[in-house]
């Protein structure tokens, strides 16, 4: 295989948008894409291209009167007979050459970097997202698509085993089976991207489920696939509720693993559906779930004071605090907790609030109205639970704005120190020493992500050995893991720590068959 010949994997670079000929490319892309709103997408399963008549719309959350895309939901009729179309087409499809596959998927990052402003502009629109937030999503589908495919090359050659005396022993990896690949909306593009691609490029078959609040760019991927060359019957987009499909979708017989990634009480559910055995089933359902976050910033006594601060306030508000690895707690030694605090309320003062497509806006919309009511809910709590110091207050207008919230003096046992609130809000806790903020930091049912913040070697030794997080970050933020740099995933309520973007995770949606022969 071709392996010494690929060129080395590199992350995708980010556009330079204080370039003037790069704003204007994305001026014309959100023109562009703006002129497509509205259309209306069918789902598919094989060739079959469905409407069901049960409309699903996907709203643009910095001003909810535009309608981005209008789907159509499945219903529990056609989630079935996706899982059973899978289960037609995988004996082909899992015989087709891993490096037809890889080729596929190469093309795939090919297509993504030839529509990156597009799909950048889709998610400003789509997902809210800030135009460097939404260009490092679609650089991150790239990236993807390019590690995965190497990843895959990787595995499909021979693989080491000891060979015995009058016998020739091998081990390969084959392909599991049906997959039902359930993302989020927060990386709508990018863990779509990952997910279905692994799946596919490993040899499986997908019935793919993007989110209900950006179903768009789902099927805007679903278009670069195709192009790409996997066939139609490879995967299934099959938009719609997740409540309302995703039982009958992880419950069926035929489906052999299920990739998700969302929220905790969503991810224990499938968990225990999958754990269930069906009639005339005969293999364990294999579950790869990645979950919430609860995620804390530790700044140490002797800590650079900007340095974290800035850290914190990227980790807190990028994207709104919608981030799986969004720093929700920052924890600070009693030594600098009131120059911490001071700092960092100065600079969130100055973070602009608005619409996702004005480049002069910091902070976006959050997706939807459920969430803002959800977060604005939380702030009421926190207002009991400390001091309101920055934020707190609804922004008028229709647009689903939250301020950068910051709330002092918060209890390891107060429900904003301990529950996933999945917006701009950030508890900040005042610790007695390095020891009682590691304490502090592991008091948590998650463990995704945390950074720390000092110039003491033995405290970021002693982080290193007792911060208990899937992603441990030393002097710089705990949000925007890169892929192959840091393969990411959480530990405890945070899922299976599947390690997306790191080289155990193509072993994932694979299975290896070992053969020996003699004679
Ligand atoms: P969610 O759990 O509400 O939804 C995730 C997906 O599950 C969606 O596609 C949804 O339609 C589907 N779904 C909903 N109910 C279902 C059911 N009963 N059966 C099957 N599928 C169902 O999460 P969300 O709001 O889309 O995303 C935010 C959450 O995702 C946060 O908790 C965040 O921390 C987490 N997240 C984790 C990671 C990670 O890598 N650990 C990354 C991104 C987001």
């Amino acid at each position: 295989m071709a392996t010494a010949t690929l060129i080395e994997f590199r992350n995708e670079p980010y556009a330079d948008f204080s370039q003037p000929a790069n704003r204007r490319a994305m001026e014309e892309a959100l023109r562009q894409v703006r002129s497509e709103f509205g259309r209306e997408y069918r789902l598919r399963i094989g060739s079959e291209y469905i409407s069901t008549g049960d409309r699903l719309e996907s709203v643009n959350p910095s001003n909810p009167s535009e309608i981005v895309g209008v789907h159509h939901r499945a219903d529990a009729v056609l989630a079935a007979r996706a899982v059973e179309a899978a289960w037609q087409y995988f004996p082909e499809w899992s015989r087709v050459p891993a490096a037809a596959r890889i080729g596929m998927t190469f093309e795939a990052a090919r297509i993504l970097r030839r529509r990156k402003l597009e799909f950048d502009a889709w998610l400003v629109y789509e997902a809210g997202k800030t135009w460097p937030e939404a260009e490092a999503d679609v650089s991150e589908a790239i990236d993807f698509c390019e590690y995965y495919a190497r990843e895959m090359e990787r595995l499909a050659a021979p693989q080491p085993v000891v060979q015995l005396p009058g016998e020739h022993g091998e081990m390969i990896y084959i392909p599991l089976g049906v997959g039902v690949v359930i993302p989020p909306w927060n990386f709508p593009l990018a863990i779509l991207a990952g997910m279905t691609v692994a799946s596919l490029v490993a040899g499986n078959t997908v019935v793919l489920k993007p989110s209900s609040e950006t179903p768009t760019i789902g099927a805007k991927f679903a278009e670069v696939l195709l192009e790409a060359g996997f066939p139609e019957r490879a995967f299934t987009l099959l938009t719609g509720s997740g409540a309302a499909v995703g039982d009958v979708l992880v419950g069926h017989t035929k489906t052999r693993f299920i990739s998700f990634t969302g929220s905790r009480d969503v991810g224990l559910r499938i968990n225990e559906l999958a754990a269930r055995t069906q009639p005339g089933q005969i293999w364990i359902k294999r579950v790869v779930a990645e979950m919430g976050g609860k995620d804390a910033i530790v700044v140490d006594g002797d800590a650079d004071l900007d340095k974290a601060v800035d850290g914190v306030l990227a980790s807190a508000f990028g994207y709104q605090g919608q981030k799986c690895s969004a720093c929700s707690r920052a924890i600070v030694d009693a030594k600098v907790y009131d120059a911490f605090l001071e700092k960092l309320a100065v600079k969130t003062r100055n973070i602009k609030v608005g619409p996702s497509d004005d480049p002069a806006n910091y902070l976006g919309p959050v997706i939807s109205r459920s969430a803002r009511n959800a977060i604005q809910a939380y702030i009421e709590v926190g207002r009991k639970e400390g001091r309101v110091v920055v934020g707190g207050q609804p922004v008028a207008g229709d647009g689903y704005f939250i301020p950068p919230t910051i709330i002092a003096n918060v209890d390891s046992r107060a429900r904003i120190f301990q529950e996933e609130i999945f917006g701009p809000v950030l508890a900040v806790t005042k610790a007695r020493d390095f020891e009682h903020a590691l304490e502090l930091a592991n008091d948590s049912e998650y463990g995704l992500t945390g950074a720390v913040f000092s110039n003491d070697p033995e405290h970021l030794r002693q982080a290193t050995e007792r911060f208990h997080v899937g992603n441990l970050y030393l002097n710089r933020k705990c949000t925007g893991a890169m892929v192959g740099a840091h393969p990411f995933g959480g530990f405890n309520m945070s899922g299976t720590d599947s390690k997306a973007g790191g080289p155990d995770y193509l072993l994932l949606f694979l299975q290896a068959k070992s053969i020996a022969q003699r004679g």
